[in-house]
C-alpha cells in the first residue's frame, strides 16, 4: 500500500479492486442472464470517472450510466466509447450533443421525451431513449397514471424515426433493507409499466436493480443490473452475506511533525483532550477541508506506525493530531485514514457509522482541491 509515499492528502484508487469488483458483480448478473451498467456518476464516487469506467468496461462491464448529460459527455470527450446512460435532466438541458455522441437518454415525461426527438430530428439521428416509470421511489421517473400516454407518445416518435425505445426502467426505493415489502410492491408496478409498454408496440430490456438488489434479489435483475456503490467494495448491504467486494479508495497523509507533552496539557482548539500523562503527539496536516468529518473528533483514529492510535482533541480546518503514547513515530511516516481495513485500518464505512451516515456520502465527498488522487493499477 506503501508505494508512493502521501505527502499532504492522497487518495489512492486501486484499479485492481475496481476490476476485481466489476468481475464479482457481472458474474452475478449474468447467471440470471442480466448484462451490467456500472454506474460512475459524480466522478465515479470520488474515485475518477474515466479510470473506473475503462476498467470497468475491461472487466466485465458492457455499459455506463450518469446521471447528468454534462457527465456523460465529458466521458465522451474522453474518449470513452462504450453505450452510455444519463437519467436527470434540467429544464434547460441541450439533448443534441448527446444525440450526436451517442448519449443515451432517459426521459420521465411527455416533455422530456418530446424534448429528446426534437433534438433527434434537428441532428438527423435517432435517440436510444429508456423510458423511467416511477414505480415508488418518488423521485424522477413517470407518474403511474401518466405513463400510458408516455408510451403511446414513445411508440409514435419510435414509428417516426426520432426515437428507438431501448428500455423500460425503475429505481428501487429500499433494496438496501432486504425484505422490506415496498420492493416486490415497486416490481409489481414495475411489471405492469413493462406490460403497457410491450401492448403499445415497444420492444424494450427491463432494468431495476441497483448494488444492493443485484446482491440480494437475483429475481429481479431482468436484463440488465445497474451497481454503483459496490463497484467500489463498499457493500450495499452491511452484515447481509459476504460478498468478495474490496473497497478501491485508500486517504493517506503523512506525519508533519512530533513532539512531547506533559500531563495536563490541552490540546486542538477548546482543549476538548488533555494529556492524562506525558504523550508524544503527532501532528498530521489534513482537516476538515480536506474531508476529514469534523463531527468524528474525539471519535476517530488511524493507522500509523503498525497500529491503530486516537485522534485527539477536535479536527481543525487543516490538521489533526494523534497520540503516540510513548511509541516511536516520526516525520514523514505514513498515515493511513481510512483503507480497505485489510491491516486494521479503519474504513470509510466505519467514518460513516461514526457519523450516522452512509459510506456513499465520505467516498463521493472525498476528491476536493487539496487532495491528490492517485490511481494505480495494484
Ligand atoms: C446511483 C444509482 C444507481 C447505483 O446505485 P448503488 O446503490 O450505488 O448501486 C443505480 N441506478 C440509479 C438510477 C442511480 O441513480
Amino acid at each position: 500500500m506503501s508505494d508512493q509515499p502521501a505527502r499532504r492528502a492522497d487518495l489512492r484508487v486501486d484499479l485492481g479492486a475496481i476490476r476485481h469488483n466489476t468481475r464479482v458483480l457481472s458474474a452475478r448478473g449474468r447467471r440470471s442472464g442480466a448484462a451490467t451498467m456500472v454506474v460512475v456518476k459524480s466522478d465515479g464516487y470520488g474515485h475518477g470517472a474515466v479510470p473506473v469506467a475503462r476498467a470497468a468496461l475491461e472487466s466485465g462491464a458492457d455499459c455506463l450510466g450518469v446521471a447528468s448529460v454534462d457527465e456523460a459527455l465529458q466521458l465522451r470527450t474522453s474518449g470513452v466509447r462504450a453505450p452510455l446512460l444519463c437519467w436527470l435532466h434540467t429544464a434547460d438541458d441541450d439533448f443534441g450533443p448527446a444525440v450526436d455522441a451517442d448519449v443515451e437518454l432517459s426521459a420521465s415525461s411527455v416533455g422530456e421525451l418530446d424534448r429528446i426527438a426534437a433534438a433527434a430530428d434537428r441532428r438527423g439521428g435517432t435517440a436510444r431513449v429508456h423510458l423511467k416509470i416511477d414505480t415508488g421511489l418518488s423521485r424522477n421517473g413517470c407518474p403511474p397514471a401518466a405513463w400510458p400516454t408516455l408510451v403511446e407518445r414513445a411508440a409514435k416518435a419510435e414509428e417516426r424515426g426520432w426515437i428507438e425505445v431501448a428500455a423500460v426502467w425503475s429505481h428501487l426505493a429500499c433494496a438496501d433493507e432486504p425484505g422490506h415489502p415496498s420492493v416486490d410492491r415497486q416490481a409489481e408496478r414495475f411489471q405492469d409499466a413493462y406490460l403497457r409498454a410491450r401492448a403499445a408496440g415497444l420492444r424494450p430490456i427491463r432494468h431495476l436493480a441497483n448494488s444492493a438488489a443485484l446482491l440480494t434479489r437475483p429475481d429481479l435483475h431482468f436484463d440488465l443490473v445497474r451497481p454503483g456503490i459496490a463497484v467500489y467494495g463498499l457493500d450495499p448491504v452491511p452484515g447481509v452475506g459476504e460478498h468478495d467486494l474490496r473497497p478501491a479508495m485508500t486517504f493517506r497523509s503523512s506525519v508533519v511533525g512530533t513532539k512531547r507533552v506533559a500531563a495536563g496539557e490541552g490540546v486542538s482548539y477548546g482543549h476538548r483532550w488533555t494529556a492524562p500523562h506525558a504523550v508524544t503527539l503527532a501532528l498530521v496536516p489534513v482537516g476538515y477541508a480536506d474531508g476529514v468529518p469534523r463531527g468524528l473528533s474525539g471519535r476517530m483514529s488511524v493507522w500509523l506506525a503498525g497500529r491503530r492510535r486516537p485522534v485527539v482533541g477536535r479536527v481543525c480546518m487543516d490538521q489533526l493530531v494523534v497520540d503516540c503514547g510513548d511509541d516511536q513515530v516520526h516525520e514523514g511516516d505514513e498515515v493511513v485514514l481510512f483503507g480497505p481495513g485489510d491491516r486494521g485500518e479503519p474504513t470509510a464505512a466505519e467514518w460513516a457509522d461514526g457519523l450516522g451516515t452512509i459510506h456513499y456520502e465520505i467516498v463521493t465527498g472525498m476528491y476536493r482541491p487539496r487532495v491528490t488522487r492517485t490511481v494505480v493499477e495494484a
